[in-house]
């Protein structure tokens, strides 16, 4: 009997022909067919394709000069801004694969993050050089480092987002564009050919264990998920992309930066999510699409500047990483005319396996109210199974959804084990609880266990509990997500104290605050004598979740 499977019948495939063979061919393509087509939009300044292709030439030069080969990785610890959209080509051009990084990370994570992949180069902006790279480097240390300003490539300064911004070059790092400077239009990094299979870049996800772990991307992951995007969404040549999303995370890494490359359009970039920025950019750069974290359209909608014509150049929309509310869709629709479809995928998908087609609404499950995120797009394998005995389960039952398909990663960078219990035959074991109805919608039930979403943020409490073990005064702690009005969900500690020490939950908050990225740290602590514990001693998460206090 054929497994149980959902159907392929609402989207535009199957169709078996990704366009092209890797994530560097994406751009060399758009750059062959349409150099003087915008490829940035960045406040107000515009890099067209051409000019994309020579700032990327020039900085893959510098990479190579600065000791960087085939397979070795450049770190890109940046923000929205096109330096690294130049980065991640440049990457490529030099034959390495691309680390994307958080740009909120602190010490203590980037350090572990530097410490897995190694990288030959670093990209990364002045302030978060003088503030947090300075300090990692002494025991992480990289080749070549490039610092860079969020204030280059545009004039305007918007005092909403660089009121604090000033130039401030390190004495001892290279400035990226003096490297461009130095290597432009001098000649042409060596050709490099990709196998499909090769990796692309390195994306960081927090595994159970707290300890992030390094998706590999491949080229063909890459290739393919892009061309879902552009399939699925019925996005037009040249059609405009509004970079919503983080890029450093896989929905802005291929729903925005691999998309806008292969339909040769242009992403509008504004460094950092701040929603009245993004509303003028829209309508400045009259953006088609874009895909983002549901917090981020709420606070669009919720903007006061915010009107009925707002989002008039977007035509198509869609949410993901985040469960998403039956009731906001509606009241999005309302104010704006434009109807939120919801996605679904992970870093390990390589951004999305289910999508809800462009021509077809997110049905709602009517027993407990979740909007469908979609069905699986073409050549995906969705399946639901038992948690326990990873058989598959009665179609309508709900179990942990597996996924196999050329999206699906080539495992954990140098985590063979990790590896083989997520992808097993192929199939990712996503950790998500799901249901699949009868026609190939897919719902999410819950997720993974004990994983905090703040908006659309992933915080593991293991991690966080690591850091506040580390508090003198500390003696037992769990972290839990408590419902929270604006993130969905943000982050409770719960502690007992040493006997005879004492601390303030507000003690507790900082120290957090100083250790960690700031959608991570506590927002609420809690004390109690004794933490609640099963009798092997594991402490009970899901109990503290429930309880009132706090
Ligand atoms: P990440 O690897 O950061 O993209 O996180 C992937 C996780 O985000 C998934 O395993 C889900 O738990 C969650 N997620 C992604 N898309 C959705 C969605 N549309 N609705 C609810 N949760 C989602």
């Amino acid at each position: 009997m054929r497994p149980w499977t959902a159907l392929y019948a609402r989207g535009p495939g199957p169709d078996l022909s990704v366009q092209h063979p890797d994530a560097l061919a994406l751009f060399r393509a758009a750059v062959a067919r349409a150099p003087t087509q915008a490829a940035i939009h960045y406040f107000d300044a515009t890099l067209d394709y051409a000019e994309l292709d020579s700032l990327s030439d020039a900085l893959a030069l510098a990479l190579i000069e600065g000791g960087v080969g085939r397979g070795d990785r450049v770190a890109l610890y940046l923000q929205n801004v096109p330096q690294f959209v130049i980065g991640l080509v440049a990457s490529w051009k030099a034959g390495a694969i691309a680390v994307s990084i958080n740009p909120m990370n602190r010490e203590r994570e980037l350090g572990l993050l530097l410490g897995d992949c190694k990288p030959t180069a670093i990209l990364a902006h002045e302030s978060a050089y003088h503030d947090v790279l300075a300090k990692v480097l002494p025991e992480h240390p990289v080749q070549t480092v490039i610092t860079t300003s969020e204030l280059d490539f545009q004039t305007r300064g918007d005092p909403r987002l660089f009121a604090s911004s000033a130039h401030h070059r390190p004495v001892t790092t290279l400035d990226l564009l003096d490297c461009i400077d130095r290597y432009r239009g001098e000649k042409k990094p060596p050709e490099v050919a990709y196998a499909p299979d090769d990796v692309a870049m390195l994306v960081y996800t927090s595994g159970t264990t707290g300890l992030p772990k390094g998706a590999m991307n491949t080229h063909a992951n890459v290739a393919f998920t892009a061309q879902v995007y552009r399939d699925w969404m019925a996005l037009p040549e040249h059609a405009g992309v509004l970079g919503i999303a983080p890029l450093f995370h896989i929905t802005g890494l291929i729903g925005h930066i691999a998309l806008s490359f292969l339909v040769a359009g242009p992403l509008t970039l504004a460094y950092r999510f701040e929603p009245g920025v993004m509303l003028d950019a829209i309508a400045e750069h009259r953006p088609k699409f874009t895909i983002g974290a549901i917090t981020a359209l709420i606070a669009l909608m919720n903007h006061p500047s915010a009107t009925a014509s707002s989002l008039q150049s977007i035509d198509t929309i869609y949410s993901g990483g985040a469960p998403v509310a039956p009731a906001v869709v509606e009241q999005f629709e309302k104010k704006f005319g434009l109807y939120i479809r919801n996605a679904y995928g992970l870093t390990e998908t390589t951004s999305p396996s289910t999508v809800t087609p462009r021509d077809k609404r997110g049905p709602v499950d009517p027993d407990f109210g979740a909007l469908s995120v979609g069905v699986p797009t073409f050549n995906t394998e969705i399946r639901i199974v038992d948690v326990e005995t990873a058989q598959p389960v009665k179609p309508g039952e709900s179990g942990e959804i597996v996924i196999r398909g050329p999206q699906v990663v080539a495992g954990y960078w140098n985590k063979p084990k990790e590896t083989s219990e997520a992808i097993r035959d192929g199939w990712l074991h996503t950790g998500d609880i799901g249901v699949l109805d009868a026609e190939g919608w897919l719902y999410l039930v819950d997720r993974k266990k004990d994983m905090i979403n703040a908006a659309g943020y992933k915080v593991w409490p293991r991690e966080v509990e690591d850091v506040l073990y580390t508090h003198p005064a500390v003696r037992e702690a769990a972290v839990v997500g408590v419902p929270d009005e604006y993130r969905g969900e943000s982050v409770k500690a719960v502690v007992s104290l040493k006997p005879g020490a004492s601390a303030t939950a507000d003690e507790i908050v900082e120290f957090c605050k100083a250790r960690m990225a700031a959608y991570k740290y506590p927002r609420v602590v809690e004390f109690l004598p004794e933490l609640p514990k099963t009798v092997t001693g594991k402490i009970l998460r899901r109990e503290l979740r429930a309880s009132k206090g706090g």
